[in-house]
């Protein structure tokens, strides 16, 4: 099989199963117990949620655990009172878009690429906001959104409000499940208050991720119950899980610069081969803003969906938009949100590429999607 969709899923890398797997057979023991083996857990997992934060410029005191970016990215928005209102970027993952249902909110728009409009960002910071939520880098196009200016924007924004002798809180959340392997975060350097990471698209196990929370920042949890996680997410913590996040985020530390070389070169055999097709591909969103293992494309004209099928046949893996929007029967918002017409949304895929991925699969998979394009083009047109 050839799989071009690690935006939607990574394997768990041999060393991240190995280094978990004691956690779940020897050193099963629950990190709140007193006894001897279960304190050398207790410190396994502070060590291991250390090596997280660590990696971001953090505390391992500064993380909350928890089951994946979706529920941290909905413990994030319990940051604003009952007044207060949220802006999130209408491109965001559905996990934020559902969530912030539940609060006073407003959207903020893109441009063609996906980028913040930072002019409709600054015309609704009123004084109620409370918390802006804007995704380090999107899961369908790998638009890498300009963190520390929104933060300057949002600093500004503070001190006028306190010249007014307005007081209230005006925070910045990055959902950042994408991008992880490739940007190098730094939590001071971007600016940001709160911020979701996500072990799934590392290669390591789902189900599994973080929220990172600035120290004068103040949560209501999700769960109440045992007290765990400084009380914001109670339940007996994933110690094989955390173990597992830890060892891929201290497998990529270091190598980022690395990878986006790499990513870049697989992208542009794939480019180069798709534009061969007998249809000129439309390839979405600004290279020179975008995650260097993504390539969005559109075959207007052309049912994505059956793309997909068709490549399924050859067991070739790629997503039509976002794996998640995708089930649920709906054109995507983000292509909607970035203008493309219905036709062009209809004939979208996803390309991401990833650990699987070398030169070699890459170009067999571009001859391949090709020939499958080619294959649609003739039997629709003739
Ligand atoms: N946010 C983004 C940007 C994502 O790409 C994903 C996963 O696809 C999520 C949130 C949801 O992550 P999880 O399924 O781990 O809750």
């Amino acid at each position: 099989m050839i799989y071009l969709d690690h935006a939607s899923a990574t394997p768990v890398s041999d060393k991240v199963l190995r280094a978990m797997t004691p956690f779940m057979t020897d050193d099963f023991f629950n990190p709140s117990s007193a006894y001897l083996p279960a304190v050398r857990v207790r410190d396994a997992y502070e060590n291991a949620k250390n090596s997280i934060a660590n990696s971001i410029g953090a505390k391992g005191n500064d993380l909350v655990i928890t089951s994946g970016a979706t529920e941290a990215n909905a413990l994030a928005m319990t940051v604003v009172s009952k007044n207060g209102k949220i802006l999130v970027l209408e491109t965001e993952h559905a996990s934020i878009l559902e969530n912030v249902k539940k609060y006073k909110f407003d959207i903020i728009k893109v441009d063609k690429n996906g980028l913040i409009n930072l002019d409709d960002l600054k015309s609704k910071l009123s004084d109620e906001v409370e918390l802006v939520s804007v995704s380090l880098a999107n899961n369908e196009l790998g638009t890498i959104q300009p963190l520390a200016e929104i933060s300057r924007i949002l600093k500004e924004s503070r001190l006028d409000r306190l010249k007014r002798g307005i007081t209230t809180q005006l925070l910045l959340h990055s959902d950042s499940s994408q991008g992880l392997a490739l940007l190098e975060l730094n939590i001071a350097r971007l600016g940001v208050d709160l911020m979701t990471l996500n072990s799934a698209k590392i290669c390591g196990p789902k189900g599994v991720g973080a929220l990172y929370v600035g120290h004068d920042v103040r949560l209501t949890p999700l769960t109440s119950g045992g007290g765990q996680e400084r009380g914001l997410r109670a339940g007996t913590e994933n110690v094989a899980g955390v173990i597992g996040f830890a060892t891929a985020i201290e497998a990529i530390r270091g190598h980022s610069s690395a990878a986006r070389k790499k990513y870049t070169a697989l992208v542009s055999i794939l480019k180069k081969e798709l534009e061969k097709a007998k249809i000129a591909p439309i390839f979405l969103g600004n290279a020179k803003h975008q995650l260097a293992n993504f390539l969005p494309v559109s075959f207007p004209g052309l049912d994505a969906e059956r793309l997909v099928f068709k490549l399924e046949e050859q067991e070739v893996y790629v997503s039509t938009g976002a794996a998640c929007s995708a089930s649920k029967g709906e054109p995507s918002h983000v292509l909607r949100a970035i203008g493309l017409t219905d036709t062009e949304i209809a004939g979208s895929l996803r390309l991401s590429l990833g650990v699987l991925n070398d030169e070699e699969n890459v170009q067999q998979a571009g001859k391949i999607i090709r020939k499958v394009v080619d294959d649609e083009v003739r039997r629709i047109y003739g």
